[in-house]
């Protein structure tokens, strides 16, 4: 597929990971497409759903296989606007994926070639083919703006708990 073609599709996962900042969620958005059409779109929904799995990639892939009737995600591409870690990766191998497009890649916890490389792992029965850096700067700009907003003194320590707790009570206040 041609680059462009893998813009226009990032560029939709990347809206999809904006709705995400209304509920205070890390903004990572996924687009499964196949045939040139939309299968499903989803965005991070940890923090708004309590839940350690609702990264956008698996939010897809379920909303996917329920509109195919299948499991088996055949002929089907992933967009992503950060770089999956290791649960993503992994369901990326386990629909049977056959491409995987990224845009920021993570250096910390990314599986799909920083990291690990889950993916392409030889040991697993199924490769998927990867597509890196596809709108990386602008995928990695919503993130940074993110993560600024909710750290506005660069204090450069990484004792980080004390902010963090300062912000928790402000951010879960309305749900329980
Ligand atoms: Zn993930």
């Amino acid at each position: 597929m041609s680059q462009l073609t893998h813009k226009v599709w990032m560029d939709r996962a990347l809206a999809e990971a904006k709705l995400a900042l209304a509920h205070d969620d890390v903004p990572v958005g996924a687009v499964v497409v196949r045939g040139g059409r939309v299968v499903a779109q989803a965005h991070n929904r940890r923090e708004v759903d309590s839940d350690p799995t609702a990264h956008a990639e698996v939010l897809a892939l379920r909303a996917a296989a329920r509109a195919l009737g299948s499991w088996r995600l055949d002929g089907c591409s992933l967009y992503v606007t950060l770089e999956p870690c290791t649960m993503c990766a992994g369901a990326v191998v386990l629909a049977r994926l056959p491409e995987l497009v990224y845009g920021a890649a993570d250096p910390k916890a990314g599986a799909a070639g920083s990291l690990f490389d889950l993916v392409r792992e030889p040991r697993l029965n199924h490769r998927v083919q990867v597509v890196t850096g596809v709108l990386a700067e602008e995928c990695g700009a919503v993130l940074r703006t993110f993560f600024q907003s909710r750290r506005p003194q660069p204090a450069g320590c990484r004792g980080g708990a004390a902010g963090t707790a300062a912000t928790l009570p402000a951010t879960r206040g309305g749900v329980a």
